[in-house]
């Protein structure tokens, strides 16, 4: 795809902060209008700036942007806001790489959900029962817990029609109903494959919509990287030869080589079972182990035939994988994006949409569309505390001074609960070493095995003053109210360079501000953990020195409610003698 000259036309954004208050109140009067004339169609109740939101980002489309960007903070109800975008351009796809947000979804749009009607949701086959092998007796194939992925419907001849189980089975009711539904709301990966497997087969029941619309898409790019990665290993093709492998001088051009004549041979084994007709226990899980053997090898092939892509290759030796990911997706996303006349990008945490709209290929001309933040920033300063310089190799002062200056903080809140970010166990370790015992004592940590059950527990605690120490929780928890009213990001939490991936993409021109970037949505994800409603309040606290550098470099591409967070959390400081300030700040 060639790339238009970009077009960010800042609907309802101004840059300049100080100007955000006149921002804040023809806003509000906008919204107020606009309000009027929506809620005469609409039974529903919107929030300040929602009908606002949906108004401006019909009138962009209808302007001419191919993509738009809604930037809508924590609260504001950008699901609505992207519902109603959805159901006024007659037909979309709504899809998130979140699973959770995409229960959010469906539970909002069943019957009897506050936005029941608007939407239809279906998720992957393994989410759904296969209740033909359910029912089966063990000794036959049966299996109790048996989901719709790997099912028989899959790898047999005349199935989903000659299943005993087909009008009641739950998968293909879900299907049919998100397909008869102009609105179908799904995960990104399956929206995906969906998307391409229409590509091959018209009547697959993935037609194309006028729009499509990615919440929460500020990885975008990194979300498209994750799902055009190939693998290839004994664990998902048995019977691969090894040989076919081991020449060093082009190993893409060698895989490329030897899959399709493998293909060819499974599906020829494939067919002469299939054609036995004796469903057996042992026939059925060879079947399927084959028909997962081709899927995998054809989704490998499809991947690497794309000639102009720029391919980082790892091998684990481990387990004998060897895994591709593309530098960039572009090339790889035409079919994609061809298929939707608009594409609606959402997320409370976008930062760098110029080298998203490059990375992703985006369709052009972009605008960008700002919802504004309605929680008083007051309520949720975000404190600089820059008490340590933590870099890849830390030393042992840096650590002392970042320990000393975490407890600090969770003394001044000796009686509210709180978190604590690090971003890796060998960090999160040698912190909660430093720490004295009336904190450690307040502590819940976890490992990779008991991650989970651990933040479960956590949450489940009645004490007032537990603390979590987490690793990897930027994202995807929701900390609402007394669950914590503070909490400290220990480090930058900068992409890991030991990754073959990450370095090769540093050293692309635009590298280094491609790593700040991916830094800072971490760091903006992290802050939006602890202040969920207008109501609530929480404190945040940054102890690496290295978030100032990027805070100012970044000043006027970082969303405005950050902004007005962090300007709130500096005057704080100021007005807080003593080494670090008195650290508790209540609203
Ligand atoms: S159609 Fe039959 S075999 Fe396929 S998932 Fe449904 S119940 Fe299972």
């Amino acid at each position: 795809m060639t790339q238009p000259l970009l077009n960010i036309e800042p609907v309802g954004f101004h840059p300049n902060f100080a100007n955000s208050f006149t921002l804040c109140a023809s806003w509000a009067l906008g919204t107020t209008r606009a309000m009027v004339e929506v809620s005469q169609v609409d039974r529903f109740k919107f929030r300040p700036g929602q009908a606002e939101g949906v108004r401006k980002i019909k009138a962009a489309f209808e302007h001419g942007a191919k993509t738009v960007f809604l930037d809508a903070p924590v609260g504001s109800g950008k699901s609505l806001i992207n519902l109603l975008v959805a159901r006024d351009m007659l037909g979309a796809y709504i899809s998130t790489p979140q699973v959770i947000l995409v229960n959010q979804y469906g539970s909002d749009t069943q019957e009897g959900g506050k936005f029941a009607g608007l939407a239809e949701t279906l998720y992957g086959r393994r989410n759904y029962p296969c209740t033909y092998l359910r029912s089966l007796p063990e000794e036959d194939g049966g299996r109790p817990y048996a989901t719709a992925a790997g099912a028989p419907c899959i790898y047999l001849a005349g199935w989903p029609n000659a299943c005993p189980h087909f009008s009641e089975c739950l998968y293909y009711l879900a299907r049919q109903a998100a397909q008869a539904h102009s609105r179908t709301v799904t995960t990104m990966a399956y929206l995906l494959l969906g998307i391409r497997s229409g590509l091959d087969r018209p009547n697959s029941g993935w037609r194309e919509r006028p729009l499509l619309v990615i919440d929460e898409a500020h990885g975008l790019a990194e979300d498209l990287v994750n799902f055009y990665q190939a693998e290839l290993g004994p664990h998902t093709l048995p019977g691969f030869r090894k040989k076919w492998l081991e020449t060093p001088a082009d190993l893409r051009f060698r895989v490329l080589e030897s899959l399709p004549p493998y293909i060819d041979r499974l599906k020829e084994v494939l067919e002469t079972l299939q054609a036995t007709r004796e469903f057996t226990k042992k026939v059925r899980e060879r079947l399927e182990r084959l028909d997962s053997a081709v899927k995998s090898a054809e989704d490998v092939l499809y991947k690497l035939k794309t000639g102009t892509v720029e391919w980082v290759h790892t091998y684990d030796s481990r387990t004998s994988k060897h895994t591709w990911r593309p530098l960039a997706v572009r090339s790889l996303v035409d079919d994609f994006w061809g298929r939707f006349n608009r594409v609606l990008l959402s997320s409370a945490t976008f930062f760098g949409i110029e080298s998203l709209v490059r990375d992703a290929d985006l369709p052009t001309p972009v605008e960008r569309v700002v919802v504004p933040d309605c929680f008083p920033p007051e309520r949720a300063p975000i404190r600089l505390l820059s008490a340590a310089r933590l870099v890849y190799r830390t030393d042992s002062l840096e650590i002392e001074r970042a320990a000393d200056a975490v407890a600090a903080v969770a003394q001044a809140h000796h009686s509210e609960r709180g978190i604590i970010h690090a971003n890796s166990y060998h960090l999160a370790n040698a912190i909660r070493k430093q720490l004295p015992p009336q904190v450690r004592r307040r502590l819940t940590s976890h490992d990779p095995s008991n991650r989970g059950r651990r933040y479960d527990r956590w949450r489940a605690d009645p004490a007032q003053d537990a603390i979590l120490l987490a690793v990897a929780m930027n994202q995807g928890i929701d900390l609402l109210g007394d669950l914590a009213r503070w909490q400290v990001i220990v480090k930058v939490p900068f992409p890991n360079l030991g990754d073959t991936w990450v370095r090769r993409r540093m050293e692309q021109k635009d590298g280094q501000s491609w790593y700040s970037g991916r830094a800072m949505i971490q760091v903006l994800q992290a802050a939006g953990r602890i202040m969920r409603s207008a109501d609530d309040r929480g404190t945040t606290y940054v102890i690496d020195t290295q978030l100032d550098g990027l805070i100012d470099s970044g000043w006027f591409d970082l969303p405005k409610w950050f902004r007005q967070r962090v300007i709130e959390g500096r005057r704080l400081n100021q007005s807080l003698p003593g080494k670090f300030g008195d650290y508790a700040t209540r609203a």
